[in-house]
């Protein structure tokens, strides 16, 4: 078994509102054996000296496509299922090296299930690479913004969507989810603003579609994550009992509220409109995106200081693959401007995600928790931005990235 004590600058433990101070971590195997002052040195340890970083619990995005480029997301959802679960391993592994040693899938565009398939590669050791949690397709109404047929034009009737318009459908689509190996539902109730022929201002289920929607997962035991925009999107969606809320671009303050109360997560992808506000101002944003996000880009901004003013919980999550992964570590920097403290943007990328995938083994450094951890030079708490230098990264209690000058 291989032992690892690492010599701790500072600490961040997933929870706490400060950093702890110099400490050691002793890891053996793939778990955290002993976190103090001072640890045991089990034969042929090998010490790693961090003393000069801060450490913390692996980053957990809950909001990621591996699957999918938004830059030619027609062309290349005609690849074949293999090469999309490929070449999401090779972003996956490439985007573990920021610190993100766990991921939330949130869909991709293909009939078959290649990121179940890259799940269960990952998981059984066959490759390398990041935790993988994975929401197959993305079940939506026709003319919601899962309906992806109006990439293609009207004659291109290609089965990626899963779509569907009465409740014997909708139920047959999450069992069809569930039997094919999805760890959660993905579904959207509101249009978005990459999607054609739909508008994240409306809400595409009716309210007996989506508490079919989640009733079906709830009996299935399965966990429900919605894509919404409007308000009244994000009020169907917590009634229905969903346990996270995508984006929710357009959230109001009563929907917070609604949010605390029933316990729901906030995944608010905040990154993504600092994306698209750029791609504006350069007249890059897709033609089908420009007429909505023109209209709403102020008001997602009123509703993103409204989610850090409130008490939700809220999870870290980007939609990488709708802009590039080299970009999704920045999702602290725009959680810190729309108001978050650092302890609460880097506690939503480790404890409470982990709460959030139910995995209570994940997202805070303690004896008996998933040897996780990564450090960043400085002070997160001083410099958010710090979080974008992470250059050791360990994973289930192996090393995957080592500090330039190596010892
Ligand atoms: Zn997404």
């Amino acid at each position: 078994m291989s032992a690892f004590v690492l010599l701790c600058g500072r600490m961040f433990d997933g929870v706490s509102d400060r950093l702890a101070g110099a400490v050691e971590i002793l890891v053996e195997g793939d778990r955290i054996a002993e976190i103090g002052p001072s640890v045991r040195r089990p034969p042929d340890v090998q010490t790693v000296d961090l003393s000069d970083r801060t450490v913390s619990p692996g980053f957990i995005d809950c909001h990621v496509h591996l699957t999918m480029d938004a830059a030619d997301l027609a062309g290349q959802t005609l690849q074949s299922s293999a090469a999309k679960a490929l070449k999401g391993l090779s972003i996956a592994r490439e985007y573990m090296r920021y610190g993100f040693t766990t991921l939330r899938d949130m869909g991709c565009a293909d009939p078959d299930f290649p990121t179940v398939d890259l799940r269960n590669a990952l998981a059984a050791g066959l490759v390398d690479g990041p935790r993988l949690v994975v929401a197959a397709h993305i079940i939506s109404s026709s003319a919601g913004h899962g309906d992806l047929r109006g990439f293609y034009g009207p004659r291109w009737d290609i089965p990626v969507s899963a779509i569907a318009d009465d409740a014997g459908a909708i139920k047959a689509l999450v069992r069809r989810e569930h039997t094919f190996g999805s760890d959660w539902i993905k579904t959207t109730n509101t249009g978005g603003y990459f999607s054609p022929g739909d508008d994240p201002a409306r809400v595409t289920w009716f309210d007996d579609e989506m508490n079919i929607l989640a009733a079906t997962a709830r009996q299935l035991g399965m966990p429900v994550a919605v894509h919404t925009g409007a308000a009244d999107g994000c009020r169907q969606a917590i009634r229905a009992g969903a346990r996270s809320l995508e984006h929710a671009y357009l959230i109001d303050s009563d929907a917070l509220a609604m949010a605390r109360d029933a316990g729901s997560y906030l995944v608010p992808t905040m990154q993504m409109t600092r994306e698209d506000l750029r791609a504006m101002h350069d007249h890059t944003l897709p033609c089908q995106a420009v007429w909505k996000f023109d209209r709403d880009n102020q008001q997602i901004l009123q509703s993103q200081r409204l989610i850090a003013g409130s008490d939700v919980k809220i999870a870290y999550g980007t939609d990488c693959g709708m802009f590039p992964f080299e970009h999704g570590i920045l999702e602290f920097q725009a959680m810190v401007a729309a108001g978050l403290t650092p302890a609460r943007a880097l506690q939503a990328a480790t404890s409470v995600a982990a709460e959030l995938l139910g995995q209570d083994d994940l997202g805070v450094l303690a004896a008996g928790r998933h040897a996780d951890i990564v450090a960043m030079p400085g002070d997160p708490f001083a410099d958010i931005s710090t979080t974008a230098q992470v250059d050791f990264v360990m994973k289930s209690g192996v090393v995957h990235r080592w500090p330039s000058q190596h010892w």
